[in-house]
């Protein structure tokens, strides 16, 4: 193991992450294999080596943490009896005798591929990395499903991972490949399942038996030693990166994986990363596209209503509101898009102007209303503050911190200054279903938000609402904005993107460039009698360049615009970026500490030619959590081998400072 380390190590130019340093005596020594449990595969182990330099982690908490907790419990092994049967030798009797059909024909009912995905089929042969650019609607699943069929097909062992962003898609997708690769055993990772199931999945694709992964984030990490494809859908999404604990990204793994084994692997995206497109213009990664919808429907052209001259009373313009009617009044459905929980980011005073905060985080406290349906079935603890002293009504107010999630009963007066004149200040998703539903007193209105759907399973219950036409109109967040067909969605509103739009991150208009390509492609997929598929963007800022490249449905001339831009200002993927980030309960002193730790990596920088900038301290949004302040100092460098040398010495600087609360994140995706 350690000649492998360090091999890699140097392959890399990169130095072990940091290994905690044990005292002898607390070594145990090792009792023997467990009889039965697979061996590790040497891939799998290089896998989490080089997941644990990059990302900075001790080998050992990953490669054991990634472990399914139940393999992790050493009572699964002991048989109750001499010579009776352990709860392991059980789970791995269910595991050898899983149906092991060899693979049959598709069934018929799988459509043609069309001439975009069967070139794009046919130019998936080899290793490497291929984008598959494709509009919304334009079957890329299709082509996953075949490439993953010829890749089963051309042997007995070839195994398959496909990843997905979010659970609520897995459902869809795990039909899909079932009815393209019928008698094939496909294992479903995700956080939804038990622990024995998640031990039973695992034990199956580190075995060779499960052909098909299908997974979230985490099923990258899964053994699979017949390993010959990798499958990423919407590669560009956020998802794909762990925010706790080792900060990995899912993709960027994925990529490496694929490199070290020479599989194959698809990126799929109708909005590629900007880290992907300059992938392809270094000609490192191959472009496939598909520009047309399978249907054959034409992509539903985008206006913009300037809200200046059309204002958004009650959260909708004139303009909007006749667009919704003419389309109800031609039997289609509406989907009205606010990426904003709640009913209203804030509560105000309107005499002092006092307003709604989280005592812990220090941000705006979101003005919700409670539904009495949800209220029954909301933990108790949560609702407590609310039920107090009174009897549960059609529903009810609290405030809720969307950083830490606490909840807070709404008060009845300003607590400042004691008026009763408290009113909600913006508009979120439930305020703009108020207005819908007054608007349109005739619709059936469905809310779909991270309030109403808290389950993958959820979600799929109220997308089949939406396929049977139970519904006209969909008022709801981003969950909404991805992966689902609906047949007669006619007409897409988008309520106010503005906030996003000025934003500072600078990923921020390339997420929400992401954001409003997907919600505008569910517009119009399928032909239909009546009006015409339009999408609406209600905007102040119509001019923006983001809009000129959205309306010309110009994905990769926005692309090409951000990468220009991120050239000049050095930002990545032009550059590589670390976050050393703290926690701590006084701010003058974290600051200050994270002022010393700066100049030491600058200094040492210097010392030894290696070009890499330290920036900060910063607060990180938002500042306050669980009552400490955070506060983040930013590397940036051109190489990444100076880059890591720099945290190493600073994860030496966090062990001396334990009482700072502080993480390593590499690449970070919020800065
Ligand atoms: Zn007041
Ligand atoms: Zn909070």
């Amino acid at each position: 193991m350690a000649i492998q380390w360090d091999q890699m190590a140097s392959d890399q130019g990169l130095r072990p992450g940091p290994e905690q340093e044990l005292a002898p005596e607390k070594i145990r020594p090792i009792c023997g294999p467990i009889p039965g449990l697979p061996a590790a595969d040497p891939a799998w182990i290089a896998l989490m080596a080089f997941a644990a330099r990059y990302y900075r982690r001790p080998f050992g908490t990953i490669a054991v943490g990634l472990l399914p907790k139940w393999l992790r419990d050493i009572k699964n092994y002991a048989a109750k009896k001499e010579g009776g049967r352990s709860n392991f030798d059980r789970l791995m009797g269910e595991v050898v005798a899983a149906k092991d059909e060899t693979p049959q024909q598709s069934s018929a009912s799988e459509p043609a591929l069309n001439l975009d995905q069967l070139a794009a089929f046919e130019a998936i042969q080899k290793p490497g990395v291929f984008v598959l650019h494709g509009v919304t609607g334009s079957g890329k699943t299709r082509v996953y499903t075949e490439v993953a069929r010829r890749c089963i097909e051309s042997g007995a062992q070839q195994q398959v991972l496909v990843m997905v962003p979010e659970i609520g898609l897995t459902p869809q997708l795990v039909a899909r490949f079932a009815q393209a690769l019928p008698g094939v055993e496909i294992a479903v990772l995700h956080s939804e399942v038990t622990e024995r199931e998640r031990a039973r999945l695992w034990l199956s694709a580190a075995t060779g038996r499960a052909r098909l992964v299908i997974g979230t984030r985490l099923s990258i990490m899964t053994p699979m030693p017949h390993l010959a494809l990798i499958i990423v859908d919407e590669e560009h999404d956020h998802s794909y990166k762990q925010q706790e604990g080792m900060r990995y990204s899912a993709r960027d793994l994925a990529v490496w994986r694929a490199q070290n084994i020479g599989a194959t692997l698809v990126l799929g995206s109708a909005t590629p990363s900007i880290e992907t497109w300059a992938q392809i213009e270094r000609k490192k990664y191959h472009l496939l596209s598909l520009p047309h919808r399978a249907t054959g429907e034409p992509a539903a052209p985008i206006e913009l209503i300037d809200t200046l001259n059309d204002p958004a009373k009650e959260g909708l313009s004139q303009q909007s509101r006749s667009a919704i009617a003419q389309v109800l009044a031609d039997g289609g459905q509406v989907l009205v898009f606010l990426n904003r929980r709640g009913y209203a980011p804030v509560l105000s005073c309107g005499s002092c102007g006092w307003s709604s905060r989280c005592p812990d985080c220090g941000v705006a406290a979101v003005l919700h209303r409670v539904d009495a349906a949800s209220l029954a079935t909301a933990k108790s603890n949560t609702t407590s503050v609310i039920a107090r002293g009174e009897a549960p009504r059609q529903s009810t107010w609290r405030l809720q911190c969307h950083h830490c999630g606490i909840f807070a009963s709404v008060p009845r007066q300003c607590p400042e200054c004691g008026d009763s004149d408290l009113s909600p200040i913006g508009r979120g998703v439930q305020r703009l279903e108020d207005t819908l539903t007054a608007e349109f007193p005739q619709a059936r209105i469905l809310r779909i938000d991270r309030d109403t759907v808290k389950q993958g399973k959820a979600l799929a219950a109220e997308i089949e609402k939406i396929e049977r036409h139970e519904v006209d109109i969909v008022v709801g967040t981003q969950m909404l904005a991805k992966g689902h067909d609906f047949a007669r969605m006619r007409l897409v509103v988008v309520a106010d993107a503005d906030t996003q739009l000025i934003n500072a991150d600078f990923r921020a208009p390339e997420r929400l460039f992401a954001t409003l390509v997907q919600v505008a492609g569910r517009a119009g997929r399928h032909g239909q009698a009546g009006s015409a598929a339009r999408v609406l963007i209600q905007t102040r800022y119509p001019q923006h360049r983001l809009y000129r490249y959205l309306l010309g449905q110009d994905v990769a001339g926005f692309a090409k615009a951000e990468l220009e831009d991120r050239q000049v200002a050095g930002l990545p993927p032009f550059s590589h970026m670390a976050a050393v980030r703290a926690a701590y309960r006084d701010e003058t002193k974290t600051r200050q500490l994270l002022r010393t730790l700066r100049d030491e990596l600058q200094q040492l920088a210097a010392e030894h030619s290696w070009p890499v900038t330290v920036y900060g301290p910063v607060a990180r949004y938002p500042e306050m959590q669980a009552g400490k302040w955070r506060g983040q100092i930013i590397l940036e460098s051109g190489s990444r081998p100076a880059l890591h040398n720099l945290l190493a010495t600073a994860e030496g600087w966090m062990a001396q400072h334990r009482e700072l609360d502080c993480h390593v994140d590499v690449d970070p995706v919020e800065v």
